[in-house]
């Protein structure tokens, strides 16, 4: 079993990296180069802009490299529950940027020919106990009515068609969302950046910034100093440079996967007949999907922990008892990969972006990013070009997170309060 992120693995890396250390001036430096910084970069770079991105690994090698590999639209979030809470507007409109995330996504592969296998699969979001497809139903209803007219209700009678599973009480359809190589699509969107004149930096992390005058940074990496006119925030969980801030605001969490052997057709058309991105109820989520040589990666909370090999592991036994127990015929497959991520959650699990202190930033998409943070890395460019009104998150606040100031030592009491969560609701 290789300890190691499935699409990291059949990727070919990125191969236009920046030599020697970045200096002199630029237009604006992007720190972090996931689906947040690569797109920014593309995006600026399209605009003419000098753009130096820097990566303190290796390009989208963080979260954008590690996850499901489900670009789902809309919420992640309960819709019904979402609407009380900001008002119908505000969740319409908060919706859609989710759906526009995904075109983004789309039309960034399609003009850059981007061959990551974006296909619209539609996502299956299952009921885990029977009040929870009530909960499903009342969502859909109103989601239908408000946000996404392409989302429909499957009753348990029905559900042989979606899933070979008898685990659920029925499930609730978005037909918009979409599933990619995240691994293939990160590359592709860093040659992409290169190609229209972004240099970006691997190994090279931001340690240091400084204000000058005259709205100018000064950005230090071990290796040299620059300046930049703008800067772009967009560094997830970030442990490396003065962000203190921002980490008091987002919470570390570890996310885990398993990837089978390649397995059957006839097997894989019994257990997910039409390949939709998966996902169930739970807070100690699971999701699946499939990839195009027919393995079936299946992820999920496992624990609340951070992630690291041994961390991993322990996850990876959690999740294939999980995956044996949704399927039971493939209890006695091979598990080829297993990895983990750190997430960045916010308190509310809704992202972040705008300017703090004359830093610009995106993050905080709490396992829902890979539409949100392409769509927002393009939105960050035209917000450092002045246009403010098209960030559809301007308006939210952010209040530090009370007790936290950046390593996440409550992750067990949170663990323990969501397993209870999970036994009586
Ligand atoms: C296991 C897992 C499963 C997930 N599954 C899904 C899913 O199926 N669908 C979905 O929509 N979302 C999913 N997500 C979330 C999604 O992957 C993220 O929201 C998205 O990739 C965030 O992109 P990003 O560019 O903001 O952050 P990242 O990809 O984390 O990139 C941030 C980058 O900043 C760099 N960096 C940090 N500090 C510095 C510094 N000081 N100097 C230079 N560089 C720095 C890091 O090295 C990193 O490469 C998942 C996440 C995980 C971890």
């Amino acid at each position: 079993m290789k300890l190691k992120s499935y699409w990291l693995d059949t990727a070919v890396p990125f191969s236009s990296a920046a030599n020697g250390a970045p200096e002199g001036e630029a237009d604006v430096a992007v720190v972090g180069a996931g689906f947040t910084g690569l797109a920014a970069a593309l995006a600026l770079a399209r605009k003419g802009a000098r753009v130096v991105v820097l990566e303190a690994g290796r390009v989208a090698s963080a979260a954008s490299g590690r996850n499901g590999g489900h670009c789902n639209n809309g919420f992640a979030q309960d819709y019904y529950a979402m609407s009380m809470k900001l008002g119908v507007e505000r969740a319409k409109a908060l919706y859609r940027a989710f759906d526009a995330g995904v075109d983004k996504v789309e039309a960034i592969v399609t003009e850059e020919r981007i061959d990551c296998h974006f296909k619209r699969v539609g996502k299956l979001k299952l009921a885990a106990k029977p009040e929870h497809y009530d909960r499903l139903a009342r969502s859909q209803a109103l989601m239908a009515e408000q946000a996404d007219p392409d989302t429909r209700m499957v009753p348990r009678r029905e559900l042989r068609a979606e899933i070979g599973s008898d685990a659920y009480y029925g499930g609730l359809i978005f037909e918009k969302s979409a599933a990619m190589h995240v691994g293939k699509f990160g590359q592709g969107l860093a040659e992409a950046a290169a190609r229209r004149g972004a240099l970006i930096f691997e190994n090279c992390p931001m340690v240091g910034l400084r204000r000058l005058a005259g709205h100018r940074h000064e950005v230090r990496t071990p290796k040299s100093r620059f300046r930049a006119r703008q800067i772009l925030l967009a560094t997830g969980t970030s442990a490396v440079g003065p962000l203190g801030w921002f980490r008091r605001r987002i919470v570390p969490v570890g996310a885990f996967i398993i990837a089978t052997e390649p397995l059957p057709l006839d097997l894989l058309d019994r257990l997910t007949p039409r390949r939709r991105n998966t996902t169930d109820t739970r807070n100690f989520v699971n999701y699946f999907r499939t990839t195009a040589d027919h393995r079936l990666l299946f992820g999920g909370r496992a624990r609340f922990a951070t992630s690291n090999s041994l961390s991993d592991m322990k996850s990876g036994a959690i999740l294939r008892k999980s995956m044996v127990r949704v399927f039971p015929e493939l209890a006695d497959v091979r598990i080829d990969y297993c990895w983990g991520g750190m997430v960045d959650m916010t308190r509310d699990r809704l992202p972040r972006a705008g300017e703090h202190n004359g830093l610009y930033y995106s993050m905080g998409y709490s396992g829902h990013g890979t539409q949100m943070s392409t769509l927002m890395g393009g939105i960050m460019a035209d917000v450092i070009d002045g246009r403010v009104d098209l960030n559809p998150l301007r308006d939210f606040d952010w209040p530090a997170i009370p007790g936290h100031f950046g390593w996440p030592w409550f992750l067990p009491l949170v663990g323990a309060y969501y397993r209870y969560r999970d036994l009586v609701s």
